[in-house]
């Protein structure tokens, strides 16, 4: 089964995808961390995707293109995903349809205010990659629970937030609109604590026989 996972930055939706992993025991498929390993690691890849990832913006189709499906090898994807990323334009919904076939698309809501809150108190662990919140979590000293340095995320600081909202509007709504077509949409309220979302998530699934 493969289930796809749409928001606005700083919805929760990579959060709620690793929840949903878990419950659902399928992998999760994030493009930005995979994008962050490969700049991390510096590979070819990596170096050609480094300029956009930092502004904030999508980086090209071709090697969009090139990480997902080389991703998607990977044997442990047989029996399905949960996909985080992907697609984020029209171009993208294209090649998704060519390369797979979606069972659900759950759509996580925040209002813009809320994305900017969220994004600009976002730190990550510089070691293992956890997620934190200045906003809402209670962090010792910067460091992560695995003695990890919490960092921010250089698409995190205003400017890039700014223009990767402006990018979720113009080029990801509408392929929101195309899913909603299909029927396969599920849209969730996601201003509220983390597991509330995940069990909105989970209700909305066994609805449809999924669990
Ligand atoms: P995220 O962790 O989902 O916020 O993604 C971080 C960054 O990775 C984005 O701002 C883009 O630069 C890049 N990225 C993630 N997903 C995609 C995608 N589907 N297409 C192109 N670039 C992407």
């Amino acid at each position: 089964m493969n289930i796809i996972i749409l928001g606005p930055q700083g919805s929760g939706k990579g959060t709620q995808a690793k929840y949903l992993s878990e419950e659902l025991n399928l992998p999760r498929l994030s493009l930005g961390q995979l994008y962050r390993e490969q700049i991390k690691k510096s590979t070819d890849l990596g170096k050609k995707a480094e300029e956009y990832v930092l502004k904030g913006e999508l980086v090209p189709l071709k090697i969009t293109k090139d990480l997902l499906i080389n991703e998607l090898n990977n044997a442990k994807y047989k029996k399905g995903l949960i996909l985080d990323g992907f697609p984020r334009n029209m171009e993208q919904y294209k090649l998704l349809k060519k390369i797979m076939t979606v069972d659900y698309v759950i759509l996580i809501e925040i209002p813009k205010q809320e994305t900017i809150k969220r994004l600009s108190g976002r730190r990550i662990c510089s070691v293992c990659g956890e997620n934190y919140n200045v906003h809402f979590d209670n962090i010792k000293d910067m460091k992560c629970k695995c003695g990890g340095k919490l960092i921010r995320r250089k698409d995190d600081y205003p400017k890039a937030i700014k223009e990767r909202l402006q990018t979720y509007k113009e080029e990801t709504l509408p392929i929101v609109d195309e899913f909603t077509k299909s029927g396969k949409l599920i849209k969730i309220n996601g201003k509220a604590p983390i597991k509330k979302v995940n069990n909105r998530i989970l209700t909305e699934l066994q609805k449809r026989g999924i669990n």
